[in-house]
């Protein structure tokens, strides 16, 4: 197949997982700003047509995508109507997440194949679905993975589970595609204010925001220029990586 050049700016269709809130929702509204088509697709088919409405009215382009990550078969129709819709991705984010903050111990089989199933399953569904794709375009794969992943997170055993599931998955994904210039990145987000996070009891939160070294909690914002970074037809010798953007809490080697 022979691949057409990484588009960029105007040209670019770039799928975002999970854009119906928090982090999500600011990178989709961020490639918009850039002039991206964005395909905003999210269990909430509410809240991605919130997202899109809000990509438009400040005159980009968008369009709403409802699909549970963790379905494989709703994941193929989302892809297809994505296709029909926008065109072919180039870029796709996956950050479609969930979990609840509770022991390990309390935990049962149900709740840990959610977990598995939205965090782990989705994000390779929706890798799978697009790949294609990808390598048509020399595309860019960016996942949303967590310090969770890295270092471990207690209260969130199974989610850090899945959440380092996710950065071998990457760098997996990263050395097959490599020969068609594609490239598969992680973000690790920190502690960042968005509904997930507001999940934990605040003195946990205060505790973690003094733990901080830049002494604060993230905002969703403070995401994008990582992953605008692994997106951008600039970082085509940059694959496999994984970096963390978490005000100084984990420095990772
Ligand atoms: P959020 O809860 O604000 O947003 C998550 C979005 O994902 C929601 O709109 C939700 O509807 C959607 N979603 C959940 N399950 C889905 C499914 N099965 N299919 C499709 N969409 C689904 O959370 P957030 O904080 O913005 O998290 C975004 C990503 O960042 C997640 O992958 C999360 O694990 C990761 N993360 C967040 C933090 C943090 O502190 N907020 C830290 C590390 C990693």
């Amino acid at each position: 197949m022979t691949a057409e050049p990484v588009p960029s700016g105007q040209d670019r269709v770039v799928v975002v997982t999970g854009a119906g809130s928090g982090i999500g929702r600011a990178l989709a509204a961020r490639f918009g700003r850039d002039g991206a088509a964005v395909a905003v697709v999210d269990l909430s088919a509410e809240a991605a047509a919130e997202t899109a409405k809000a990509i438009e009215a400040t005159g980009g382009r968008a369009e709403p995508f409802a699909a549970d990550v963790a379905d494989t078969a709703a994941v193929g129709t989302m892809a297809a109507a994505v296709r029909d819709g926008l065109g072919r991705p180039t870029v796709v984010v996956n950050c479609a997440g969930w979990d609840e903050i509770q022991p390990f111990a309390t935990t049962g089989p149900a709740f840990w194949s959610r977990v598995l199933g939205v965090n782990l399953f989705g994000t390779v569904a929706v890798t799978h679905a697009f790949l294609d794709d990808l390598v048509a375009t020399e595309g860019r794969l960016v996942n949303i993975s967590s310090d969770a992943g890295r270092v471990g997170s207690s209260g969130e055993t199974v989610y850090a589970g899945a959440k380092a599931g996710v950065i071998g998955f990457t760098k997996s994904v990263a050395r097959e595609l490599a020969r068609h210039r594609v490239t598969a990145n992680c973000v690790c987000p920190g502690p960042i204010n968005t509904p997930f996070l507001a999940k934990n009891p605040p003195k946990l939160l205060e505790a973690l925001s003094k733990a901080i070294p830049m002494r604060r909690i993230g905002e969703p914002d403070d995401v994008w220029p990582a992953v605008r970074f692994f997106a951008s037809p600039d970082a085509g010798y940059v694959t496999g990586q994984v970096i963390s953007v978490s005000g100084g809490l984990t420095m990772n080697g």
